[in-house]
Parts: C-alpha cells; structure tokens; sequence
C-alpha cells in the first residue's frame, strides 16, 4: 500500500508551498485540486500581476495588519517571514520587485510566471499532483487520519495531512468552504465566517463609464470620519481597490463616501493652483487644462457636476465656477447600496479557530497528524500582499513541521 509522507488537500498558494517545501526536504508528498488546474485564484490575483507579499515592516507591523488575530502569525513569521520568501522567489529563479509602496509582485508582474514557477518546482521534486480529484471525506484510525477518499471513490493514505482548501470567497475559483466541514468533523470549531475585502456598490451609476481607472493617493473618508489616504478604484457597480476593500468590513447600505482628488491641498490651496493653471493657459479649454491632474472621464463628469462646460475657456471662468469646480474636486459623494459578498470578496474573515491550531507547527491541538494552512484558518489580512504571505507561511511551516 502506497502511503505519502504527507497528503495536502488543496493546490492553492498555501498547499503548494507546504507541497515544495517538504518535497524538498525529501518528503513523499500528493497534492490534491479540485479544479482541473493548480492555484486558480493565484492566477487571479493582484489584477493579474500577483501582489505576493509586503516589504518593509517588522513582523510585529506586519502582523498588525490582520487585525487583533495577527499575534498567532509572530511564531509561523518568524520561521519563514518576508525577507525569507523574498529569498526563496529570487533564489530559485522567480525574479521579484519591491514598490514603493512596499508591494512586491514578480518581476514580469504575471501571476502566471508564479503559478509556472510552483507548478515547474512541484514537478522536479516529483510532487504528486491529482487535479480534478476533490476530496469528499476521510477515515481516523487510533486518533490519526488514515486517509482521504476522492469523489472517484480513490483513497490516499498518508502520514500527515494539510486541509489548505481556501476560504469561501471567489467560490468560482474552487474555494467553496468544504475545508471547514472537513475540520469539524476531526473535531476543530469554525468561527464565523464573513466576506472581507469586498467592493462597494454605489447608488452613483456614472460611476460605470470610469470602469477601470484608478485614482492613486487619494483621500477617502467614511460618514465624514478622517479620511485615509490610498488608491480607489472604479467598477461598472461602484467602487474598489485597497482603501476600499480595507475599509469595506467597517462598510454598511446607506454609508456615505467621500473621495477628496487632493488630499495634501486644502480648498484654499487648490483654488490657487486652479488660477495658477487657468492664467498660464487662458486660451485653452478648461477640460484640456485640468485634464493633466484629473482623469478626464472623471473630469467631465465633475464639470458637469459644476455646471461648467468642458469648452470654456480658461480665461472665461468665472470665481464662483472656479469655486464649484474646487468643490468637487474635493468632495465627489457616494452612497453605498451595499457592501457585495463571497461572490465578489478577496478574502474570507473567520475559519479554522486559531485556538485550537499550535502556531510553531501549524498543527491541529486535537488531531496529531492534522495540520491546516491558509485562508482556511481565522486569519485574513489588508490588501497589499498580506493574504498571500500568510499562504506561503503557514504552508512553509507545515512542510519543517511534519
Ligand atoms: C480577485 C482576487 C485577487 C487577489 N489578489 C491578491 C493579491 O494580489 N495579494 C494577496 O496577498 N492576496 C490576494 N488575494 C487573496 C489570495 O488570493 C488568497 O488569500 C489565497 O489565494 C488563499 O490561498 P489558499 O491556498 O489558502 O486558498 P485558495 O487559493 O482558495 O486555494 C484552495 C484550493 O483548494 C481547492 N479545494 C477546495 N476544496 C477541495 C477539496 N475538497 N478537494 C480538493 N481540492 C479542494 C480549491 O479548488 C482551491 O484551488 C486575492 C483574492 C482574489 C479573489
């Protein structure tokens, strides 16, 4: 009977770190997808460019960034850490680069070059892969897990096993939840769960001719409250993008938002740069002069909002124009209809109680052999690369532990 060393449920992120790691380390390994494919979501992420971790805060900031639950992360983090995967990518041959902003993606920013990269890596190690096998149930002998039955009725005995099956969001990626059940069955609770990082659907339909385009360190401010300075984007129903979807978990139907294009400058100020650029080019338009510091579908929008016509010429504006212009300029509103759910979610608040998981060995406190990685656990990040090094942590861990 062929019995693995180590037997992961799910090819996501999570699952295929714990798969090479331990692969590497000279363990029998059988990774087991659902989906016809590996890492699905992966593909997905980062708009198709794969924001895979964070750069430039200690482990204690960086913990932080998953709110009151990130302390279970300062054990797993201090094993294999950012600077730790940094090294991992770089030195096998997965280029990276750091932003500004401290994201870092893939050096040819394709997620699929990270998807190539774990598939070719898992293949040299001679990882097994079944794709398109779901796992519908396992058996326990002695207090252990014995095996893992497929819904081909297969079954797959092993040592250790990882539940690294995702969280509910994005069903369409494979990550219907199933994990959970598998966790309380041997035993563990499961918080409640809820979809985090989601966008907003505004009552504002214009909002759907910006589709796509991104408004970079603008001021956003939740019913009036200080507002946080980051990127926005627009969608065909309303509004995403990191401050967004990080503010999105304190997000209700009715909420009021406020985009101010000019965080840094108060009315005052930007009324001055706005007579500043008008007298440099009294004969062009005003929707051609403003149009180099707003983009101009927003732009007409806002001119129209201001009762000016996009014609006009600069020289032709008038103070109480100018005034209305800066008004808006500051204070586009948004009403929300309603936060969207796990269909539209990144990530999944809740899972796997932390309580019951040993950190240093992300290992199951009630089931020896049982180990869990990933979004399935109660743990769930900001935006900006946070979701996927938690992944490749905890699977990393997994796979020095067993
Ligand atoms: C659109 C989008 C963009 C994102 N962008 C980013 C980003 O740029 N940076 C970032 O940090 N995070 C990002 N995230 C979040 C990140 O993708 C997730 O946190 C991460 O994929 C979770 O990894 P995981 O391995 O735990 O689970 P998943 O990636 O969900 O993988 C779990 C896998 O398990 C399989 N599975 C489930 N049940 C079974 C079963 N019974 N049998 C066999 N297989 C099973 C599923 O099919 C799935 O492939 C994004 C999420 C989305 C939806």
């Amino acid at each position: 009977m062929l019995k693995y060393d180590l037997c992961i449920i799910g090819g996501g992120p999570a699952g295929m770190m714990a798969a090479l790691r331990a692969s590497e380390r000279g363990k029998s390994v059988v990774l087991i997808e659902k989906n016809k494919e590996l890492g699905l979501k992966l593909f997905l992420t980062g708009g198709g460019r794969c924001n895979l971790t964070h750069a430039g805060l200690n482990k204690k900031d960086f913990a932080l960034k998953f709110g009151k639950q990130g302390d279970f992360l300062l054990s797993p983090l201090s094993i294999f850490g950012v600077e730790e995967t940094i090294d991992f990518f770089n030195k096998k041959g997965l280029p990276l680069k750091i932003e500004a902003d401290g994201k870092v993606y893939p050096k040819s920013e394709k997620s699929k070059d990270v998807l190539d990269f774990f598939k070719t890596e898992l293949k040299k190690n001679k990882v097994k892969i079944l794709t398109g096998n779901r796992v519908v149930n396992f058996t326990f002998k002695d207090g252990k897990i014995e095996k893992v039955i497929l819904d081909d009725e297969k079954q797959i005995f092993a040592d250790n096993f990882l539940i690294a099956t995702g969280g509910k969001s994005y069903p369409q990626t494979g990550s219907t939840g199933n994990g959970y059940n598998f966790a309380k069955r041997a035993g563990h609770s499961v918080t409640e769960l809820k979809p985090a990082l989601s966008p907003v659907e505004t009552k504002e339909k214009w909002v759907s001719i910006l589709k796509g385009i991104s408004l970079e360190k603008v001021g956003v401010s939740l019913n009036q409250q200080k507002p946080i300075i980051g990127d926005v984007l627009f969608t065909h129903f309303g509004l995403s993008g990191p401050i967004i979807l990080n503010l999105s978990e304190k997000i209700n139907t009715k909420d009021e938002l406020v985009i101010d294009l000019f965080p840094k400058k108060n009315i005052d100020e930007l009324e001055k740069k706005l007579i500043t650029l008008f007298d440099k080019e009294p004969k062009k338009t005003v929707f051609n002069v403003l149009g180099g510091i707003v983009p101009p579908k927003l732009l007409a929008i806002l001119l129209n909002f201001s009762n000016v016509k996009k014609d006009e010429i600069c020289r032709n504006i008038i103070k109480e124009e100018r005034k209305k212009i800066v008004k808006n300029l500051k204070n586009i509103k948004f009403i929300v209809i309603g936060v969207l759910g796990f269909e539209k979610a990144m990530v999944t608040k809740g899972g796997i109680s932390l309580k019951e998981i040993d950190s240093r060995k992300m290992r199951s406190k009630i089931i020896d052999n049982l180990y869990f990685a990933g979004e399935v656990i109660d743990l769930n990040g900001e935006s900006g690369g946070f979701n996927l090094q938690m992944c490749f942590t905890t699977g990393y861990v997994v796979a020095e532990s067993i």
